[in-house]
């Protein structure tokens, strides 16, 4: 029998009490371009905002089921961040130079009502004037009841998480016995409904999932869906991660190129944090997702909400910097405005390129980390 693991939630969820204020606002910026910079020069323009710590999928990468089981405690609903106070957040974060808001989770569709946080957010506006780019990641089981709602309430764009294209082999990644169609009719009703170009993102885990690797090239090549493949992360405390399971990008590629040859692609943005290679033959694009093998840590410029308003620094932080007293103790937008800039100025994270060294210290501790399922991916 497998030894019984360790339930880090509690802990990390204390979190930090956010930092003393600065006496006065700091300036925006500091390189000129009026965005946030932190203490490797890296500008804030992206929020991930975590709208639920719950889920209907038992991913064994992210939430593995002898963990997250029925006595599993979730967030209490007073806990969660209202969306009044998610959109308040949402529009501070945009005078401090956001662009980019993705929700996520857990699984952000089971979030009640989920299409009105996304019609607050769509109103909100840059400081010149412009909309805020709005994405969403899911598992895709609700998609398809959910695509035109989320469309007509001002979504742009959707990412879909999708581990195999065998059925056997999907239902055994979610472990809840899933089926992989009624995703692939997600997927469709998001194109159908403008939510497109849908990306499509596989998790690869050696001797798991694989062998879907050229299935899932095969299907998507050509349709408009551009699938991307994420080498599985030790994030949180709970998959039992080892670097053996890793399927390296480079592997992806060459697996892919072997039978349909691919031309690497410039990155479109700075930051971006897919490498994308075109299918010579003009049928589309792939991005590969390397956290492991290359680390993106130089030009990571995102911040994370978590549900019950934690802003987290890094995917690999142990802990957040509590909002929430701030947001219900009756603090002004500026003084929000300075706190979140002190928070983002003092950041120095960059877990991935450290990863390597960490990995060295085998004999010390661990460092407690906090879930995917809590802070989103
Ligand atoms: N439930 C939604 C979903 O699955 O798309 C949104 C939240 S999920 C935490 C966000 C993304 O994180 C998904 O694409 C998922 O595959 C990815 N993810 C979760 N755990 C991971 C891990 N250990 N390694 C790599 N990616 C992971
Ligand atoms: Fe749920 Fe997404 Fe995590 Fe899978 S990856 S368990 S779908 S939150
Ligand atoms: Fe960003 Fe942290 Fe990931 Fe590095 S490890 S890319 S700093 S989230």
């Amino acid at each position: 029998m497998n030894a019984p693991r360790e339930i880090a939630i509690p802990v990390e969820r204390i979190g930090r009490a956010a930092p003393a204020l600065p006496a006065a606002l700091p300036p925006a910026g500091g390189q000129g371009d009026g965005l946030l910079h932190d203490r490797l020069g890296r500008p804030l323009t992206d929020l991930r905002i975590s709208v639920t710590d719950r889920c209907n999928f038992r991913c064994g990468y992210c939430m593995p089921k002898e963990v997250f089981d029925k006595d599993y405690r979730y967030l209490p609903h007073g806990a969660l961040l209202s969306f009044e106070e998610i959109a308040r957040l949402a529009a501070v974060f945009a005078r401090r130079g956001v662009r980019k808001l993705r929700l996520t989770g857990g699984e952000p569709l089971l979030r009640k009502n989920i299409e009105a946080l996304v019609a607050q957010l769509a109103a909100l506006r840059t400081p010149a004037g412009e909309p805020l780019d709005i994405a969403l990641t899911t598992n895709g089981s609700l998609l398809a009841r959910k695509a035109q709602a989320l469309a007509a309430a001002g979504l742009r764009r959707v990412t879909v998480s999708l581990d195999a294209l065998d059925d056997a082999v999907f239902r055994r990644m979610n472990d809840v016995d899933f089926p992989v169609a009624d995703v692939l009719a997600g997927i469709e009703a998001a194109q159908a409904t403008g939510l497109g170009p849908v990306k499509v993102n596989m998790v690869v885990k050696r001797g798991v999932n694989d062998g879907q690797i050229l299935p899932m090239a095969r299907h998507f090549r050509g349709t408009g869906s551009v699938l991307r493949f994420i080498e599985y992360m030790d994030v949180g405390a709970t998959n039992g991660w080892r670097m053996d399971e890793v399927l390296p990008s480079a592997e992806v590629v060459q697996r892919i190129a072997a039978d349909f040859p691919l031309v690497p692609l410039e990155a479109t943005a700075p930051g971006e944090t897919a490498q994308r290679w075109a299918y010579a033959d003009g049928d589309g694009e792939i991005g590969t997702i390397s956290s492991v093998t290359r680390a993106f840590c130089h030009d990571c410029s995102r911040a994370r909400l978590s549900t019950e308003g934690r802003l987290y620094l890094c995917l690999f932080a142990g802990q957040g910097h509590d909002l929430k007293p701030l947001l219900r103790g009756g603090a002004g937008d500026d003084v929000l405005e300075s706190t979140i800039a002190a928070i983002w100025q003092g950041r120095a994270d960059r877990y991935s390129e450290l990863r390597a060294l960490h990995a060295a210290d085998a004999g010390l501790p661990a460092p407690r980390r906090v879930e995917m399922s809590y802070i989103g991916g």
